[in-house]
């Protein structure tokens, strides 16, 4: 696998558990015991995979941003608590 430097942001308060996360990149995603995503380890999954499962997200709670800033995938902004 190739290394990156990619960082990886969940806002667990729009996650409602549809667990496609923790399909496509299965060594970063999980759901905790109140079915919302618990982001691990950013550099056991492939760029490529955190992309793609940030980008399929239906709940779009999820953002990848590279190491210079650029957004890959931004997740939308959920009203402050
Ligand atoms: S794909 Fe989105 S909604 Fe589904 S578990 Fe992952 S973060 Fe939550």
């Amino acid at each position: 696998m190739k290394p990156h430097s990619l960082r990886v942001f969940a806002d667990r308060r729009l996650c409602f558990g549809a667990g496609a996360c923790a399909v496509a990149a299965p060594a970063t995603f999980s759901l905790d015991g109140d079915n919302r995503v618990v982001v691990g380890d950013v550099g056991a999954s492939d760029a490529e995979s955190l992309v793609f499962a940030a980008a399929g997200c239906p709940a779009r709670a999820l953002g990848v941003q590279a190491a210079d800033g650029a957004w890959h995938v931004e997740a939308q902004r959920s009203s402050p608590p």
